[in-house]
């Protein structure tokens, strides 16, 4: 009997993969840390092993597995099953069939799909979504990801890359320029490996630190620094966050626009800022939108966080049942 839902997460500093019941509690998993130097088929094998290692130990079988799902950071191919390009590891990848190479040691059905994809199912299944059917999933850390749900179905688009909200454009007017080489997108005025810059715009400025930041030492400064900014009253911290909150409420704005969603839920690093973030992005929505909000709408955070990406990758499985 297909009892059983497994679920990898493959990140570029930690692999982790799990088996779970159906209704999301957890059988067994496990986390590595050694697959990042290796190279693509050194990586797939390390995943193969990995699950294979969980199944014996939990006496489970291939065939009481709903299926495998692995989720990973980056652009996927998901109908071909491809991994397209990925920053998070040193082995190139280059549209890698890594479905096809996983697929072929186990009796079972293998998914893949990008990991804020894998988040959103994750929590429409088991998470913060669970009592809805249409709903946004954004995660706010080193960059911006998103997971678009309508009518309980992934929104994936052509071959599976829709939903790169990061690289929406939120202010043309920027001086920012993202990785991608367009100014204002939405990840580079609101994500963690962009605060460092903000702060130092405030310092350039002229505005004082209270926790030691100066133009010397600027870079150094990441969300972990920022909480502890808040903490402190930290001016220049809070008007960062204030300002990535800002981002992301312009984004939740737009996105509000095109899909009409009954829930946003959103996840990631900066979330760990807490209640005040919320409401300033809240704060943000809501003075966009105006008289235009004709249904309820929540802007919720993530309930299943660190886990998300694990438990969402194994829920997959359960997207075609
Ligand atoms: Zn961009």
């Amino acid at each position: 009997m297909k009892r059983y839902l497994c679920g990898v997460d493959l990140g570029g500093t930690k692999l982790s993969a799990g088996i779970f019941n159906a209704d999301g509690t957890v059988v067994d998993k496990r986390k590595v840390f050694d697959h990042k130097d290796l190279d693509c088929d050194g990586i797939t094998n390390r995943v193969i092993a990995l699950i294979r290692e969980l199944l014996d130990n939990n006496g489970i079988m291939d065939e009481d597995l709903q299926g495998i799902g692995i989720c990973m950071a980056g652009h996927v191919n998901y109908k071909k099953g491809l991994l397209i390009t990925s920053s998070n590891f040193k082995a190139g990848f280059n549209n890698y069939p890594i479905r096809e190479k996983v697929a072929r040691k186990f009796r079972t059905h293998v998914i893949l799909d990008n990991d804020a994809n894998a988040q959103a199912y994750g929590e429409l299944m088991f998470g913060a979504g669970r009592n809805f059917s249409d709903l946004i999933f954004l995660t706010v850390s080193t960059g911006v990801g998103c997971g678009i749900i309508v009518d309980r179905k992934l929104i994936r688009g052509m071959t599976g890359t829709a939903g790169e909200v990061g690289h929406t454009i939120v202010d043309p007017h920027s001086d920012v320029m993202c990785s991608c080489g367009n100014h204002g997108c939405l990840m580079s005025l609101s994500s963690g490996q962009y605060l460092a810059g903000m702060y130092r715009k405030y310092l350039a400025a002229g505005e004082k630190s209270s926790i030691g930041v100066d133009l010397s030492n600027v870079d150094d400064f990441n969300g972990m620094m920022m909480r502890r900014g808040l903490e402190d009253d930290d001016v220049i911290s809070r008007k960062v966050l204030a300002d990535s909150a800002s981002a992301v409420g312009i984004g939740v704005y737009n996105l509000f626009q095109v899909l009409n969603p009954e829930i946003f839920i959103i996840g990631g690093g900066l979330t760990n800022c807490g209640e005040i973030y919320f409401d300033m992005i809240e704060e943000k929505f809501l003075s966009l939108v105006k008289k235009m909000m004709y249904d309820k709408i929540e802007i919720r955070p993530s309930a299943l966080g660190n886990s998300a990406g694990l438990l969402g990758a194994a829920a997959l499985t359960l997207e075609q049942v």
